[in-house]
């Protein structure tokens, strides 16, 4: 029998993963990538340098195959640790114990061993090859290579996993109107770098932790490296009044934001200067498209139909689900291909819409309210009721991060949570204030059990 043939455009997280996991099921996949082979010429990023790894990235790592090769390359992130302006920082921890952690891994580190096992699983990789253009009626595409030669390529199917700027999403929606809308977040991103510290304990700060500088309407967060060395992202308005990007346009004017914003980390990034000068603003932006495929011959996966901006830390985690479940439908029995695409969209989209919401959602809260009073006594009302009454309470942030509950049900969970300890509080600015026995009467009456959850 002649093996369905799929043609992936990206071989970047995402799609690096799905071929592995469609080859896996028995499909002739071929991945063409616009970059040169990362394990032979090195890891060209031009996004963030390490990422965080949650429940659902790693469920989709276990259905591969791959979690025990991933793991023990990633640095556990048991909390965050929130660094006031003034006052001493504390760790506020995800779980009560490590079986609820995030993990902090190389982005180009974990792209190569995805291309590696995608490779072993028998996977055609072709590098340095773009998707230009495509004739979707014909079922022909046009690649170019590095020195920009044009050939043509057969492709009954196209998958894209070209991220956010897809190739592939800009031909299908001028064959058919995908309704794509972007929203800009008016924020934009800077790398900088804590490096290694020397002696013995390789980590200038603790290294078990997501780090964040809330500063209101603008942050850092820093993210720790198997090394030694953190990631540290400073997240600003791109334009406007102080501070904006605008306003710190070079290491100058930010040495003296960061002296007066965050004097205990400007210390720790000795090539402060180089770096800020060097490296690009990231610019931010949530994309929502009405259509993600044209009927069986194309469908966009991963950032490519969904990038959201990055304050959940659930990018790549969303896109991970994304390719078990499209792997899955592909691969069952008798099903076409068009109807397979039909039915992964309406799987996931309202789950990719409802991440997309939450995380502009975080930023707000990661920016200001893991510093604000009335935000902590939620989120101690939160804790006693997820203690007393587990089966009816649980933190959106845990749904999302630790359990493979649809994010769309997280979403509408989350809000009905959120509405209950408002009204649990009435205005009050301390969970000391509720009497519990009472709260969790009105919990239980008010909200149905949370359904049963599959832990990984
Ligand atoms: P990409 O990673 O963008 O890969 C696309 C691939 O397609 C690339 O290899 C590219 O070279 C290739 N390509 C592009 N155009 C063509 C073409 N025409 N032809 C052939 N190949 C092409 N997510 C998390 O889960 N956790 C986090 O902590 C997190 N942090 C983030 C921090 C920042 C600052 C940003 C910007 C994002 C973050 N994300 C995070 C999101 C995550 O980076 C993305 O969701 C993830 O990279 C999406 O993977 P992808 O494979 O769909 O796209």
């Amino acid at each position: 029998m002649t093996r369905q043939a799929i043609t992936l455009i990206g071989g970047g997280l995402v799609g690096a993963l799905l071929a592995q996991l469609l080859a896996r099921r028995g499909f002739e996949v071929d991945v063409f990538e616009k970059r040169p082979d990362p394990r032979q010429v090195g890891f060209v990023g031009g996004r963030s340098i390490n990422l965080a790894l949650a429940e659902r990235g790693l469920q989709a790592l276990r259905t591969a195959g791959l979690s025990d090769d991933v793991l023990p390359r990633a640095v556990m992130m048991r909390g965050r640790m929130v660094h006031p302006l003034e006052g001493t920082s504390g760790l506020q921890r995800y779980g009560v114990d490590d079986s609820e952690v995030i993990w902090s891994v190389s982005r180009g580190g974990l792209n190569m061993l995805l291309l590696d096992a995608a490779e072993a699983a028998g996977v055609r990789l072709h590098f340095g090859q773009s998707l230009v253009n495509a004739d979707l009626d014909a079922r022909r595409m046009v690649l170019a290579d590095e020195e920009g030669t044009m050939r043509p390529h057969d492709a009954p199917v196209l998958i894209g996993a070209d991220g956010a700027g897809s190739a592939l999403r800009t031909v299908m929606d001028h064959y058919r109107p995908l309704g794509i809308r972007v929203e800009p977040l008016g924020h934009g991103y800077k790398e900088l770098e804590i490096p290694p510290a020397a002696g013995a304990n390789r980590f200038a700060i603790e290294p078990n932790a997501l780090h964040i500088w809330p500063r209101g309407g603008y942050m850092c967060i820093a993210l720790p490296n198997t090394e030694g060395s953190f990631t540290v992202t400073l997240f600003l308005p791109a334009q406007g009044p102080h501070p904006s990007f605008d306003t710190v346009p070079d290491s100058a004017a930010a040495a003296a934001f960061f002296r007066q914003d965050f004097p205990d980390l400007l210390p720790l990034i000795p090539r402060f200067a180089e770096d800020y000068d060097s490296h690009p603003v990231g610019g931010l932006s949530t994309l929502y498209l009405d259509r993600w495929h044209i009927d069986g011959r194309a469908l966009l996966i991963g950032d490519a139909a969904h990038a959201i901006v990055p304050f959940h830390g659930q990018g790549m985690n969303c896109g991970f689900e994304d390719t078990v479940v499209l792997a899955d439908l592909l691969a069952e029995s008798g099903r076409d291909t068009g109807d397979a695409f039909a039915e992964f969209q309406r799987i996931r989209q309202p789950n990719a819409n409802a991440i997309a919401a939450m995380a502009v959602e975080n930023y707000i809260e990661m920016r200001d309210s893991v510093a604000d009073p009335r935000y902590l006594a939620k989120r101690e009302l939160g804790a006693r009721l997820a203690e007393r009454a587990p089966k009816h309470f649980m933190a959106r942030y845990r749904m999302v991060t630790f359990t493979h509950l649809p994010y769309a049900y997280a979403y509408e969970r989350g809000r009905a949570q959120d509405q209950l300890l408002e009204q649990l509080l009435r205005g009050s600015t301390s969970a000391n204030d509720v009497q519990l026995d009472a709260a969790v009467n009105t919990l239980q009456a008010t909200l149905p059990p949370l359904p049963q959850l599959r832990h990984g």
